[in-house]
């Protein structure tokens, strides 16, 4: 670590966290000016994207603190036995380079991660204190968000989250079975344990805020989570019934999903193909239905195939009103929000504005038109008042139908 400047050590501990999915970065195109040819790069180390309480896209210094990890979680890169270039910072490094970013204005916050350096404790410490150094000695108001370690003293979990917007643990594999195996170091009770007790700290922050002022917060941006996908033989029913359950029991915000991707000197008991990302986002659109369509999560389920997988060639919720034709079609002019949210097609927002606009004048398929991406698949679920499907509704080959045709499949359907 002696030889290493400041920027070689950030070249590996920002490509190190790359890894977690729970910052949630958008994915671009490769784009580099720094060979001097033209402006902006899509490639600095270590700049992320996430979404702030208030709903702005901000821009954070994602990095770990170290890469070097005691324990042996086989989907790692940074695991223990494996053959990576190891670097550290101190706490201090950490929060001089989160400043002088800010300063110079590339970042408006931190997203801290780190391997288990010495112990659990040791490594919580140093995170906190690298919150601390930002907070107390620097009087940083931006955003930090700390990746929290279970098997830390809960003391130091507490302490974190008093400095942090948001602290994540990740839950790591959908079953404990697969933990077991695939990070032999790790325990589900104590993750699980973990999160309780972040969830407890939060509301009890939230009523001493209520009837003392200046009642200290703790984490008020909320917990999220991650969760590994394909590395292990966890269905996507499996899946949506451990997020759903994490989000009934610890109140998170996001449950995050990361397709499996092999890593450099893979262990040899990972699969040594990734499951195709559509899988991810599947999962992802899945979480949506269950948090903003009114979805249970035993109805995501009933959308799954015989494999208890998802489709990848359809959205789920498309998948689910294909099982469920009885249910339609829905009458755009006369049918409850709940119900027009289950035609698939239409989103939130073209919910919203129908219910808007019926108030006024009865709504016809062109109207409906306006406010989806695709009437093709809206129309053989919804009646207008000059649209009926009739047969269409029932046809056998209706899914060949709606399928989208091109390799592309279509990613932002509602
Ligand atoms: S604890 Fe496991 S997942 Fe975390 S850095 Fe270490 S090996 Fe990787």
């Amino acid at each position: 670590m002696k030889n290493e400047t400041i920027i070689e050590r950030l070249g590996i501990l920002a490509d190190a966290a790359k890894y977690d999915a729970s910052c949630a970065s958008s994915g671009t195109s490769k784009k580099d000016s720094r060979l001097g040819k033209g402006i902006g790069s899509t490639e600095g180390m270590g700049i992320c994207h996430a979404y702030a309480p208030d709903g702005r896209c901000i821009s954070l210094l994602k990095v770990l603190l170290t890469n070097h990890c005691i324990f042996d979680c086989h989907y790692c890169v940074n695991r223990k036995s494996s053959n990576v270039r190891r670097a550290r910072f101190t706490p201090q490094e950490v929060a001089d380079l989160t400043i002088n970013f800010y300063r110079r204005n590339y970042i408006e916050g931190l997203f801290l991660s780190s391997g288990i350096f010495k112990s659990s404790n040791h490594t919580m410490e140093q995170m906190v204190e690298v919150a601390r150094i930002l907070r107390d000695d620097y009087d940083f108001r931006g955003y930090i968000h700390l990746k929290t370690i279970p098997e830390a003293d809960p003391e130091l979990v507490y302490r974190a989250g008093l400095y942090a917007d948001r602290v994540s643990i990740n839950v790591e594999l959908p079953t404990d079975s697969g933990l077991t195996r695939l990070a032999p170091d790790k325990n589900a009770m104590q993750i699980e344990g973990a999160m309780g007790g972040v969830k407890s700290a939060i509301t009890q922050s939230k009523d001493e805020i209520k009837r003392f002022r200046h009642a200290p917060k703790f984490a008020p941006a909320g917990q999220s989570t991650q969760m590994i996908v394909g590395a292990d033989a966890a269905t996507d029913s499996d899946i949506v019934g451990k997020a759903s359950r994490l989000y009934d029991s610890f109140k998170l915000r996001r449950v995050y999903y990361s397709a499996f991707s092999p890593i450099p000197d893979a262990s040899a008991v990972l699969p040594l193909k990734r499951p195709p990302l559509v899988r991810e986002h599947r999962l992802y659109q899945s979480d949506w239905l269950m948090r903003f369509y009114g979805y249970k999560p035993n109805e995501v389920m009933q959308a799954t195939e015989a494999d208890g997988n998802l489709p990848l060639d359809i959205d789920p919720k498309l998948a689910w009103a294909l099982k469920f034709r009885e249910f339609f079609p829905v009458d755009v002019n006369r049918a409850s929000k709940e119900r027009l949210l289950r035609v698939p097609g239409l989103g939130v927002k073209a919910v919203e504005r129908i219910i808007t606009a019926r108030k006024h004048r009865s709504l016809t398929l062109d109207d409906i038109a306006k406010l989806t991406v695709s009437i093709a698949k809206v129309r053989p679920f919804l009646i207008a008042s000059n649209w009926r499907p009739t047969t269409l509704t029932d046809r056998a080959d209706l899914r060949t139908l709606l399928a989208p045709k091109s390799e592309q499949l279509e990613l932002f359907g509602a």
